[in-house]
């Protein structure tokens, strides 16, 4: 049975003008999971029409009044945490305990979000001249554009629609086509708890179609993008033609160092949980190890004979350690990176092949593989792979290990494992990588910290934390002159 999911536009639920619509598929069985409107230009015209039209009811609807809806929005989603997270694991593959987190993070990220519909706090500040008084306010940029990856389909678009909404923004949302089920699950949640109709709206389809338009649209004052950094990138020199703002978090090429000193069996915990987690698709996956000579070897021992156990299974099943990766061309791509891996050099200590065997063969799987003697410089070391793939490089110190966690185009995690806490804290200063973790693996972030990247990951912009307050509003500077006669800034 395939059941069929419509577009929100204005607080209706409908399908696409054309009537087209594309199908979803459960990456580790084949099943199909639902059908899609295949969004056009005009689909995409109506929903930003109707944001433009909620924008001046929802802007002025006091912050705490916005606030509530998102409270019960997120209580909601507690109540719904199961049959989301399974949702969520038919759609795009992660092991259910990895996508209860996922909605977990959606609903810690709503209710951050809705208490900041009694902050969002300006300055007042003295002024210059006498009977004069000075502030700041936040405003809402206008209505948004929303595009999101398939990775977190709950967690990323949570992180740019609460606080978009809360700041009074209106929403045109896009998210991935493989993980369509769960931006519905969000988006109908929202609806229940009472947002008023046009404020978020729900456009299916393609990037380049449905995406593109958004981009496109003049109305569409800023882009808000989580992705890769080709089509972000693009998206980038697109909007700055168009004058509008633009927001990207992009990949990662993020590494774990581990110092001689380290707890050996913690740093592998870590590693293999950033490295393995989410089949290797995160952003801030631990697709690098660099470790120190004097445990290299022990620790290359210690990681093959773990990541042998890791079992394959479908995400629904417990027993699974790592689902399949998310569609044919990720399975590929992965694929093609083990040529290029042993053509450069480095040596295939495990893994390295598509998966078969039992309840695996409808589905995606990708063994967890591992690469040694890998150089710095190496492709495979370079470019961000995003499946179960990780590389270990031998350094002989901190200093190297810095060099080569920075010596890649992106900077988005990093961690560092040591018992000595001079080692740590040089390193947290040298690391140049938006997020760093002592002790702990790449992956693992908190909703009310700044999360984003240096370089290649991102453009300045940060999301959730108090950060997410700046990308999605203006500032207004305001000036009260209560003096009765003209007074001239910097002349009187
Ligand atoms: P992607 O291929 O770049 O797609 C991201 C979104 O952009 C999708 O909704 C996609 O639509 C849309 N899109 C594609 N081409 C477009 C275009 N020309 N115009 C407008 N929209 C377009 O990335 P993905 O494969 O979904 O996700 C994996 C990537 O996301 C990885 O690089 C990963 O590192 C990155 N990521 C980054 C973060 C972070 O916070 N830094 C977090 C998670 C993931 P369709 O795919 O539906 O066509
Ligand atoms: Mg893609």
């Amino acid at each position: 049975m395939s059941l069929e999911y419509s577009n929100f536009i204005n607080g209706q639920w409908v399908p696409a003008r054309s009537g087209a619509t594309f199908s979803r598929e459960n990456p580790a069985t084949g099943e199909n999971t639902g059908s899609y409107p295949q969004s056009s230009a005009e689909d995409v015209a109506a929903a930003v029409c109707a944001a433009g039209e909620a924008a001046r009811g929802w802007r002025r609807t006091p912050a705490p009044k916005r606030a509530e809806i998102l409270f019960r929005a997120a209580e909601l989603l507690v109540r719904r945490k199961e049959e989301f997270a399974r949702d969520l694991t038919e759609e795009m593959g992660k092991v259910i305990a990895e996508a209860r987190g996922d909605v977990q993070e959606a609903i810690d990220m709503t209710y951050y979000m809705a208490g900041e519909g009694r902050r969002q706090f300006g300055q007042t500040t003295p002024a210059e001249l006498p009977d004069k008084f000075a502030m700041s306010l936040r405003a809402p940029v206008g209505v948004v554009g929303l595009i999101t990856p398939w990775n977190f389909p709950m967690a990323i678009p949570s992180w740019k629609i609460m606080p978009a909404l809360i700041l009074g923004n209106t929403v045109v949302f896009k998210p991935s086509q493989f993980s369509p089920k769960s931006a519905h699950n969000l988006v109908k949640t929202l609806e229940e708890a009472g947002l008023p109709p046009g404020v978020l709206n729900l456009v299916h389809g393609s990037g380049s179609t449905t995406g593109a338009a958004l981009i496109e649209h003049p109305d569409v004052r800023m882009i808000s993008f989580t992705g890769s950094n080709a089509v972000g990138k693009q998206i980038a020199v697109r909007c700055a033609e168009l004058g509008k703002q633009v927001s990207l978090e992009m990949g990662g090429k993020n590494a774990i160092t581990i110092l001689d000193d380290a707890d050996l069996d913690l740093a592998l915990d870590g590693v293999v949980w950033s490295a393995f987690g989410t089949t290797g698709q995160r952003c801030t996956a631990a697709s690098r190890v660099i470790v120190q000579s004097g445990v290299h070897d022990a620790f290359a021992e210690k990681l093959v004979a773990r990541t042998k156990k890791l079992r394959l299974g479908n995400g629904l099943d417990n027993a699974t350690d790592v689902g399949p990766v998310v569609n044919k061309d990720q399975l590929d791509k992965v694929a093609s990176y083990i040529p290029i891996g042993r053509g450069e050099g480095a040596t295939l200590l495990c893994g390295g092949n598509v998966a078969k065997g039992d309840g695996l063969n409808g589905g995606y799987f990708f063994e967890p593989t591992v690469f040694a003697n890998v150089k710095p410089s190496m492709r495979i070391a370079q470019e961000e792979i995003f499946g179960p793939v990780t590389a270990l490089i031998k350094v002989d110190s901190l200093e190297e290990a810095v060099e080569v966690n920075n010596g890649v185009p992106y900077g988005l995690s990093s961690s560092i494992y040591t018992r000595d806490v001079n080692q740590a804290f040089r390193a947290i200063e040298s690391l140049d990588t938006g997020i760093v973790y002592v002790n702990a693996g790449t992956i693992g972030a908190e909703v009310h910290l700044p999360f984003g990247g240096t370089r290649g990951t991102g453009n300045g912009h940060r999301e959730a934390g108090t950060a997410a307050l700046e990308t999605f509003s203006e500032w207004k500077s305001v000036y009260v002159d209560y003096s009765g006669r003209l007074q001239r800034a910097q002349i009187d």
